[in-house]
């Protein structure tokens, strides 16, 4: 149950000027620049933060090359390492209501997710982490008797991550659990509008014991202090989640640095597949809206295309219009909202584009389409369902990131296929059907990192998160995820 009280009590707490915390201190920007934090939920400032140069990023990676090179962490035993992460994540979630509120006004997701999906879950993978890391081990080779072949898995230094807004406890965490686990030091960039909880953090892993330098936080432009984090010499890797623009540039500027490797989570257009046969069209439905609208659609597995088998295409776009109107949108830190705010105004204006642009090519609006409670101030828009959707379209192309769902008939598995195939994305996927051969079928043809089935958007820590195609590389959550923070180290060594 979530303590209503406490949340009114923090609906409007005033917050601290928000600093970077580099080298295991708070500190300014060097040129003492300022930025102003506005919240979504009602257009107004709540918090100024700092806001970095080159300058205050270059000074965060000398520190953490500094703590990754005298040992301070990565020489400690990983049961120790484990210790002071596990402290970490108990600090964290002793926090976790106070934690998810700030982070409600900083980025607008409801309450009730927020609180799981952003503290507990950030806890949670810390947790995770860190009871993994001591239980790691090198391997022998087979070699001949004359030989000892040995593997060792070694932290691979100092590691840049770039996280998005709309959750970023969650993804910042799915980083910097495996990566410090490893023993790796950490730069981490929040998103501009979304960076005061990942500060907390930070200055919560200090107060667990996790020595200066370890974990730095810089707080500023992305074109700024990412492109200043991309193209120093001194990270040896980056960590990205977001769009594919930056993703693409990031690439760009490690080769003309010091080819870094660059592993890249950057969003889909994901199909959810909708066939006759599906097991229960009510769980269908309610599952669907939940799929595209929570968070307001700001999730990177979000089920922005639905393809509904032709025959019953109409009957389960009535029912689902019905159940997103349903839905209530407004206030997020009211825990009986379904969706809350869009997290900026410049992300609510795209939205619209898209909308608008779809209007102008003649598809249908079923329901929404605007703005709403501008009264508020703040950056509202009712959940939208288009249909009769192009597979051409841009908005059956392009990630809209907000609540906008691209609705498309199909008539035989094959062309499903072929439509949930067609754009450049390959982040998740889901069909319905209670065939248990065209599930099967499905997850095979289906070209994406997840496929569900009879669900959208389950899913836990142990398995693996990551796109194909333009959706990215590498992986996040679960074991696999130390693969980008371990390297492989041989010995060879002559008996
Ligand atoms: P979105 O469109 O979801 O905001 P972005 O890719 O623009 O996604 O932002 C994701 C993260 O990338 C944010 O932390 C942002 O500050 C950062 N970022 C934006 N531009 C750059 C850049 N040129 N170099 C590095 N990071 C960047």
């Amino acid at each position: 149950m979530l303590d209503v009280k406490r949340i009114e009590s923090l609906r409007h707490a005033a917050v601290a000027p928000v600093l970077h915390v580099i080298d295991g201190t708070s500190r300014p920007s060097r040129d003492g620049a300022t930025s102003e934090v506005i919240s979504p939920l009602d257009g107004r400032a709540m918090a100024v933060m700092a806001w970095g140069t080159a300058a205050d990023a270059e000074d965060a990676i000398a520190a953490a090359r500094r703590a990754f090179e005298d040992g301070r962490w990565s020489g400690l035993p990983p049961a120790e390492r484990k210790r002071i992460m596990l402290r970490w994540a108990a600090l964290i979630e002793a926090q976790a209501l106070d934690l998810a509120v700030l982070g409600v006004r900083n980025n607008g997701t409801e309450i009730g997710m927020a609180l799981k999906a952003e503290p507990l879950s950030a806890a949670a993978t810390i947790r995770y982490y860190a009871e993994a890391v001591d239980k790691i081990f090198g391997e022998i080779a087979p070699t001949g008797d004359d030989v000892l072949g040995l593997v060792h898995r070694a932290p691979v230094g100092v590691v840049g991550a770039i996280v998005p807004w709309n959750f970023p406890l969650m993804i910042g965490a799915w980083k910097l659990g495996p990566a410090l686990a490893a023993g790796n030091t950490v730069v981490l960039k929040p998103a501009e509008t979304a960076s005061l909880t990942l500060v907390r953090i930070a200055e919560l892993a200090l107060e667990a014991g996790m020595p200066a330098g370890v974990l730095n936080v810089v707080l500023g432009e992305g074109k700024v202090v990412g492109e200043a984090m991309s193209l120093s010499p001194e990270i040896d890797v980056l960590v990205f989640t977001g769009s594919g623009g930056v993703g693409r540039r990031l690439l760009e500027n490690a080769a003309k640095s010091n080819l870094k490797r660059v592993y890249l989570e950057l969003g889909g257009k994901s199909p959810n597949i909708v066939f006759a046969d599906a097991p229960s069209l009510d769980e269908a439905v309610k599952v669907s809206a939940m799929g595209i609208f929570r968070n307001s659609g700001q999730v990177c597995v979000a089920g922005s295309r639905l393809l509904v088998e032709r025959s019953i295409h109409d009957e389960f776009v009535a029912r689902l219009v019905r159940a997103t109107e349903a839905m209530k949108v407004g206030d997020p830190l009211d825990p009986a909202t379904a969706a809350g705010a869009v997290n900026s105004l410049a992300q609510l204006e795209q939205n619209l584009r898209f909308v608008a642009e779809a209007r102008a090519m003649g598809r249908a609006i079923a329901t929404g389409g605007g703005r709403v409670l501008e009264a508020t101030g703040g950056y509202y828009m009712a959940p939208t369902i288009v249909t009769g959707v192009n597979p051409a379209d841009s908005l059956a192309q392009a990630e809209v990131f907000g609540p906008v769902l691209a609705v498309m008939p199909f008539d035989t598995e094959d062309e499903a296929v072929a439509i949930a195939n067609g754009t450049d994305y390959g982040l998740a996927a889901a069909v319905w059907t209670t065939s248990l051969s065209r599930a099967h079928r499905m997850v095979r043809r289906l070209r994406a990192g997840i496929v569900h089935v009879n669900t959208y958007g389950g899913s836990d820590l142990t398995v693996p998160l990551g796109g194909v195609k333009q959706s990215g590389n590498g992986h996040d959550k679960s074991l696999h995820a130390f693969d980008k923070y371990l390297d492989l180290k041989s010995a060879w060594i002559r008996l």
